[in-house]
């Protein structure tokens, strides 16, 4: 696909590929079955200007598009899911809600830490009964004096356990749900904030997901993010860039079980050949590339429009069904390319399978993508 893109693309495409076969992938697969966040791997990520790709460099970002954005999270994500999650929700969900919507103070305060990767941000939507009706926010932020006074507790924060900013949402105007609820910028020293429950997952689990407990937290009145009652409305926007975040890191899952499975059907012999030889193994590899490359236009196609200031609610929804869907598709059938050899610890497939899994789930379900689509194609 390097026909579509331009000359800065595909360098910095190759930087961070040759970043993350070098420094990732020889510890990925370790991290990951250990629950071990890679610190060290986002430090130099952020020297190397990959946590505020798509941010000015008037705030410390790197400059560049949306697209490239997305290659460096497929390109991150081909060898380490965890890691492509933790600088998409760092991103997609905190940077750029600040960016767009913050006020020249917040952004001055808060971006040129972030987009250098000095501190790590996480953001904050759901909560036990507000998950896919992510308006069903019962956490509270009520003005007293001039400080906000937030109570409440806050699930699934992915970068929960390591970030310093938070961005979450509260209800302002309790009852009215989606349009009485506003988002917040949270600093994690403040008092009445503390990290609950940290959870054990399937897959991605270099990246930690906790629960944050606000115990009247008071947060100064300047940290509303946005304009009061409109935080639907900047987790919604907010939820469109990440998508396309989610996408490219499936993108990078589906990649790496084609790759994999492409080496071991060479390498394997059944049958006294390689079982490459075998029209069985050969169509599943066709189809699995198939895939990859339509889910791949779907998401380029969508960060494209991002990168040109057109609508694309309905694009990145797509992309993101798309590619979770192929993810899963890909990992499943790279399995079954390894054989029993596949199921064990011994191969990265196992690790791909699970990892996949979650791309379906986060940033809204698969079933949730379908509603954004079918409502824009009914409105
Ligand atoms: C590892 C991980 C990381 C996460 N990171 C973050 C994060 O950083 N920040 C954050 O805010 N959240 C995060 N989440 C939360 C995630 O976005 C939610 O789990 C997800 O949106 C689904 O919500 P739920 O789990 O409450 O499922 P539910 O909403 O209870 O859904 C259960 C099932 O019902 C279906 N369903 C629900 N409503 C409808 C409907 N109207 N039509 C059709 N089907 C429907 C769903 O598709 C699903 O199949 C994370 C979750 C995980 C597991």
């Amino acid at each position: 696909m390097e026909f579509l893109l331009t000359e800065e693309q595909v360098m910095l495409k190759d930087m961070v590929s040759k970043f993350a076969k070098d420094r990732i992938a020889p510890v990925a697969s370790d991290n990951e079955r250990n629950h071990r966040y890679p610190a060290d791997i986002i430090k130099e990520a952020g020297e190397l200007g990959l946590m505020g790709i798509a941010y000015p460099t008037e705030y410390g970002g790197a400059g560049m598009d949306y697209i490239s954005y997305m290659l460096a999270v497929e390109e991150v994500s081909r060898w380490c899911a965890s890691t492509g999650v933790i600088i998409s929700a760092h991103s997609s969900l905190v940077c750029d809600p600040i960016y767009r919507f913050g006020t020249e103070q917040q952004k001055q305060k808060y971006l040129p830490d972030l987009l250098s990767g000095k501190k790590i941000g996480s953001f904050s939507l759901t909560e036990a009964g507000a998950g896919s009706d992510s308006g069903a926010t019962k956490t509270t932020a009520k003005l007293v004096g001039d400080k906000w006074v937030l109570n409440g507790s806050k699930l699934f924060a992915t970068n929960g356990q390591e970030a310093e900013v938070f961005v979450l949402v509260a209800s302002t105007e309790p009852g009215q749900k989606t349009r009485g609820v506003s988002a917040f910028i949270v600093d994690r020293e403040t008092p009445g904030y503390r990290i609950g429950k940290v959870e054990r997952k399937l897959g991605i689990r270099s990246s930690s997901t906790t629960e944050i407990i606000l115990e009247n937290c008071e947060i100064p009145k300047e940290n509303l993010l946005g304009d009061l009652n409109k935080g639907f409305k900047v987790s919604m926007v907010t939820l469109d860039g990440g998508r396309l975040g989610i996408a490219s890191q499936a993108l990078g899952i589906a990649r790496a079980s084609i790759e994999d499975s492409v080496k071991y059907a060479k390498e394997r012999q059944q049958f006294d050949a390689p079982i490459a030889n075998l029209q069985a193994i050969q169509f599943m590899l066709a189809d699995m590339w198939v895939e990859y490359q339509a889910a791949w236009l779907l998401t380029w196609r969508a960060s494209k429009m991002k990168d040109a200031g057109i609508v694309y609610s309905q694009e990145a929804a797509a992309a993101k069904l798309k590619a979770s869907e192929v993810a899963m598709f890909c990992a499943n059938k790279a399995i079954q390319i390894h054989g029993g050899y596949g199921y064990t610890e011994d191969f990265n497939v196992e690790r791909y399978y699970r990892d996949a899994k979650i791309t379906e789930i986060y940033e809204g379900t698969s079933e949730i993508q379908r509603l954004v689509i079918s409502r824009s194609l009914l409105q």
